[in-house]
């Protein structure tokens, strides 16, 4: 898929709603395509978006590994092109992938560097999806207090953005941690706090079903009703958790098979627990089968484990034992991925430093002029953008009769005239101001805070050392001069403004005959204005 011109946008959002729909590996090929394109437009901005999109769909899909190597690139990117509330977007995504990964630490401190550049914001979709990935992490590593609060502060802050697909996913999350909570109260044998702690999974499982059923999202409609079901079934309500798992079965498209595997375990630990091990065998072979062709080495774990266990309670013995051995297998296969997945991260920490070598090249490359290597318009652009609204002046440099210097000398020759122009330039000014080629052969200059008389005084610096450059040297017989028109403002001028005088009074000074700089009317204009 190639994305042309302003494909760009449709690619992108047909990529949001395909993944918003859970159909991951069309959306996957619609980032894929826009990243490609990005990159050969050298667009940097759109290479971080659609890298973050990418990670976040492999997170989705069960591929950390893939996923993370997007989110590191996508998140030097935004570093690098400065835009906060995107790498604090990145640094979220990083700690699910690792947190996936079953890398605690990292995920434990790139979530409190999400959440802490979060907070410095004044951006509550982002500080929502920061404080939902903290929340997770804690709840993983049992800060299950903490991790409650601030999970259902991403809920209460997608639902005041009306954001009900992050609200689904974030009340997702939260019975998640309710869960975990569960699950501790069990292990201290803390009876009616178990219980009350699994109502509540059960209670933010549904109500996340719900809302991702209202939002139109498959992925985490899917994942909530395979957690409801879970959490059912250890209170013991197997009816209930079956309904679900049906309901699962009914939502429209195709499943990852990641979340597939999942269903099917699942479905296989209720009907086990209902004694129907016939069916439960099925639904586990299915389980292994698929995350065996997957190559999903956890669903493998958990679907062999049980798998044994219904083959024992059928009275298998020979069968369970066999799985059992399969089991072991599956489990010293586990702990040696580990290894292999820190081997891999690494790999891809280096890969990332690759690209992160490419995005500084290609930011460079954004703001800067090719022939002189002085700022372009784009970067002269945004200095008068972050100067707006304080005194400053700017002038216009146009080199004279520059047309009869490439016709007399060669383009070459005028190509080295206007390297050389640039250079002086920069020696001139550049502790009082910056320099910037326009284009063509007109340059412009920007002196801060300099009154009016300041940047004319120092423009005839510019024109003189210009007018005296030794240019025989360069092409026997070669005269090369300038003119400039200077504007000033206070601050409340707009910048725009100051430019489109400078250039009036760029026009004054080639019309009075050249190699001058203008920094007012004429007396006349003056007394009629
Ligand atoms: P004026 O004094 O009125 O500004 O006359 P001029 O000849 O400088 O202005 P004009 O706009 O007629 O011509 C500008 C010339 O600049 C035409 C173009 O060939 C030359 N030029 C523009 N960009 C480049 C460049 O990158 N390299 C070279 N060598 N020449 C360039
Ligand atoms: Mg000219
Ligand atoms: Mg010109």
């Amino acid at each position: 898929m190639q994305v042309t011109g302003t494909g760009f946008g449709e690619h992108f959002s047909a990529g949001t709603l395909l993944l918003r729909a859970g159909d991951l590996d069309e959306a996957l090929s619609h980032f894929k395509a826009v990243y490609s394109s990005a990159e050969e437009a050298g667009a940097a901005d759109l290479m971080a978006a659609s890298l973050c999109e990418i990670a976040w769909t492999c997170f989705k899909m069960g591929d950390p590994e893939q996923g993370l190597e997007c989110a590191i690139g996508a998140k030097w990117l935004w570093r690098r092109l400065g835009n906060a509330e995107e790498i604090a977007r990145a640094l979220a995504v990083e700690a699910f992938l690792f947190l996936d990964l079953g890398f605690g630490d990292e995920a434990f401190d790139l979530s409190g560097e999400a959440l802490e550049l979060a907070q410095s914001l004044d951006a509550p979709a982002i500080l929502a999806f920061a404080l939902n990935v903290r929340g997770v992490v804690l709840s993983v590593c049992q800060e299950s207090e903490l991790a409650l609060s601030l999970l259902e502060q991403a809920v209460n802050l997608a639902r005041v953005g009306g954001n009900t697909a992050a609200e689904a996913f974030y009340t997702l999350n939260l019975g998640f941690a309710h869960s975990k909570m569960a699950e501790l109260a069990a292990k201290l044998g803390e009876d009616e706090r178990r219980a009350d702690q699994r109502a509540l999974a059960i209670a933010q499982s549904t109500a996340a079903a719900g809302l991702a059923e209202a939002a139109g999202d498959l992925w985490t409609l899917r994942v909530a009703l395979c957690n409801g079901a879970e959490f059912l079934s250890a209170d013991g309500r197997n009816d209930e958790a079956i309904s679900l798992l049906d309901r699962w079965t009914n939502v429209p498209g195709e499943a990852s098979s990641s979340l597939h595997a999942h269903h099917l375990y699942t479905r296989g630990l209720v009907l086990f627990a209902v004694g129907q091990y016939r069916q439960a065998e099925m639904a586990c072979r299915d389980a292994l089968a698929l995350a065996e062709s997957a190559g999903q080495i956890d669903h493998q774990v958990n679907a062999a484990l049980a798998l044994s266990r219904i083959l024992e309670a059928m009275g298998d013995t020979a069968a369970a034992l066999g799985m059992h051995r399969l089991y072991h297998n599956l489990f010293v296969r586990q702990s040696g991925e580990a290894v292999r997945r820190r081997a891999r991260v690494e790999e891809i920490r280096t890969e990332a430093d690759r690209l992160r070598a490419r995005a500084a090249e290609l930011a460079d490359q954004a703001l800067s002029d090719p022939l002189t290597g002085i700022a372009n318009r784009r970067s002269f652009d945004q200095i008068l953008d972050r100067l707006a609204g304080n005194p400053l002046s700017v002038a216009i440099v146009d080199l004279d009769n520059f047309k009869l210097v490439n016709d007399r000398h060669t383009h070459i020759a005028g190509d080295a005239v206007l390297q050389r122009v640039a250079r002086i330039m920069v020696d001139q000014i550049a502790t009082h101001g910056h320099v910037a080629r326009l284009g063509g052969e007109e340059f412009a200059l920007i002196f801060p805070e300099a009154p009016l008389a300041t940047a004319a005084a120092f423009c005839e610096g510019v024109r003189v050392a210009i007018g005296n450059a030794d240019w025989d040297k360069l092409t026997p017989g070669m005269k090369v001069t300038v003119s400039i028109g200077v504007a000033s403002g206070d601050g409340m001028r707009p910048t725009g403004e100051l430019m489109q005088l400078a250039d009036s009074r760029l026009y004054l000074a080639k019309s009075g005959g050249r190699d001058r700089v203008v920094a007012e009317e004429p007396l006349a204009s003056r007394h009629a204005g």
